[in-house]
Formats: structure tokens, C-alpha cells, sequence
């Protein structure tokens, strides 16, 4: 059993298929990639895992536990943390400002608290969010306004939020869309330190081949919704239905 089982999920955009008959096992603290061309389905699936959206059929479930119709923040509170697509920072906030969000969104209700409790909540926010920044090697740009970073920072920036949600599995999608290669193999090293220093699990949707195939420990080939084939990475770099309906061979 892994720690996140999909089982037959499907959902439908009107007349769109998107996704059908999707089964994944994600074993603890491993990578697992999902690739696949675009329109393939991935962020659909990734919304399925986090409550963003509900699929029409199937089950999705955490550490034996159905996520399905749980609130984001519940999700959340399960161990779950996502970065989007696309950069979801504030821009007029300071980098710790930013880095404070997540850790009071997961403590949705915090403000229900009495000014003792909450007070605790905070000095709890801002360690893990301290914790998270240096994890990503941003720490010393903590002051920074977020939108002076570099577009690199910004991605790291991103992970480091969810990363200060003390997540047991961390949901990426394409977060070195974008970057320089030197900056995607310094995010390819923090992500490979933080999983190993933190002992999570990581799913990662990704176009860069070389980021799957340095970071990856399974791959699931998603094609028109549905997973085409599922192996490690050696596999999978030779398989031919891969190549054919992705690698466009
Ligand atoms: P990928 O992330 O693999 O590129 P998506 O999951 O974004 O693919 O999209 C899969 C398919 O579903 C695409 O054809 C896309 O246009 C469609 N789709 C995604 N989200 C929506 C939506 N909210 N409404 C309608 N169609 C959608
Ligand atoms: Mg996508």
C-alpha cells in the first residue's frame, strides 16, 4: 500500500474526458514522477489529490484515509501541500510574509483562539516558516520584497511555503518550469536534500526530462487521461510505447 492511493478516478469537463480509470500507488518517501504531454491530465489529477476539484468517479487516499470531499485545508491538515503551476507568491509582501501564509491557512480557525493561543500559533508559524526558508536556501533574502526575487527564488519561494506546512507529502507541479539550468539543478539538489532530511514524499509533475530522471525514483506516463505505463526510470527511458506517444519518437 502507498501512502497515496488513486484508485479508478475519472472526471469529466463537459464534454471532456479528462481524466478515466486513473490507479496510482505512491510508496513513502519516494519521487514519483508524472509526465505526459500536455492536456494529458496532470494538474486535473493534481487537483483531484488536493480538494481542488472532485472527481466524478474513483477514490483517492492518504495514509488509508479518503481525502475526497475534505475542505483544501483538511487536506492540509492530512499532510498534504501543493505548489501550483503557476506562482501563487504576494508580491507586496516581504518573503517571510509570504512564507507566514501557509502555516496559518493549515491552522485555519487559529484566530478563534484566545491571545495566548494564538500568540503560540505564531511563534509555531514562524519557526517552521524559518525552518522551511533555510531549506531552500533562502534565508538570507527573508526581508526581501517578493517580487524583487529572481524568477528561480520566486519557484523556491513557492516550495519553501509548502514546505512550512511540515507536509508527509509534498505535491509539485513543474516547479523548475521556466528556470536556467544551473537554477534547476540547484532545486533539483534542495529537493533531493529535503527529502531525504525531512523523510517525505514527493510527487512531481514534470516536462523536463532531466529533472524527472534526476530526481525520480517511479514514473507514471499519463496520455489522454489514463496512465500509459507505470516503471522506473530506467524503463521507462527505454520503453516504446513512451517514446512513441511521448518523447513524439
Ligand atoms: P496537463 O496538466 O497534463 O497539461 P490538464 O489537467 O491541465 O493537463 O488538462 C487536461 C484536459 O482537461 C485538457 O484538455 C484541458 O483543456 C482540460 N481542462 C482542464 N481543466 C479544465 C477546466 N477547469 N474546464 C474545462 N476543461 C479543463
Ligand atoms: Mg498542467
Amino acid at each position: 500500500m502507498g501512502i497515496l492511493e488513486v484508485k479508478n478516478v475519472g472526471k469529466r469537463f463537459g464534454g471532456l474526458q479528462a481524466l478515466s480509470d486513473v490507479n496510482l500507488s505512491v510508496a513513502e518517501n519516494t519521487v514519483h514522477a508524472i509526465i505526459g504531454p500536455n492536456g494529458a491530465g496532470k494538474s486535473t489529477l493534481l487537483n483531484c489529490l488536493i480538494g481542488k476539484l472532485i472527481p466524478d468517479t474513483g477514490s483517492v487516499s492518504f495514509d488509508g484515509q479518503s481525502v475526497l470531499g475534505r475542505k483544501p485545508f483538511e487536506i492540509c491538515q492530512m499532510g498534504i501541500s501543493r505548489v501550483f503551476q503557476t506562482p501563487e507568491i504576494f508580491g507586496d509582501l516581504t518573503v517571510m510574509e509570504n512564507m507566514m501564509i501557509p502555516g496559518f491557512a493549515k491552522r485555519d480557525g487559529a484566530f478563534e483562539l484566545n491571545p495566548m493561543q494564538r500568540l503560540l500559533a505564531q511563534k509555531d508559524v514562524i519557526a517552521h516558516a524559518e525552518h522551511a526558508l533555510e531549506d531552500m536556501g533562502l534565508a538570507d533574502k527573508r526581508h526581501m520584497n517578493a517580487a524583487s526575487m529572481s524568477r528561480g527564488d520566486k519557484r523556491r519561494l513557492e516550495i519553501a511555503m509548502c514546505l512550512s506546512q511540515d507536509p508527509r507529502l509534498l505535491l509539485l507541479d513543474e516547479p523548475t518550469a521556466g528556470m536556467a539550468r544551473a537554477d534547476t539543478n540547484n532545486t533539483i539538489d534542495l529537493l533531493k536534500r529535503i527529502k531525504d532530511e525531512r523523510d517525505i514524499t514527493i510527487a512531481i509533475i514534470e516536462h523536463d526530462m532531466h529533472v524527472v530522471f534526476s530526481l525520480a525514483e517511479r514514473i507514471t506516463v499519463l496520455a489522454q487521461g489514463t496512465p500509459l505505463v507505470e516503471d522506473t526510470p530506467d524503463n521507462i527511458k527505454g520503453h516504446p510505447k513512451v517514446r512513441e506517444a511521448y518523447l513524439g519518437e
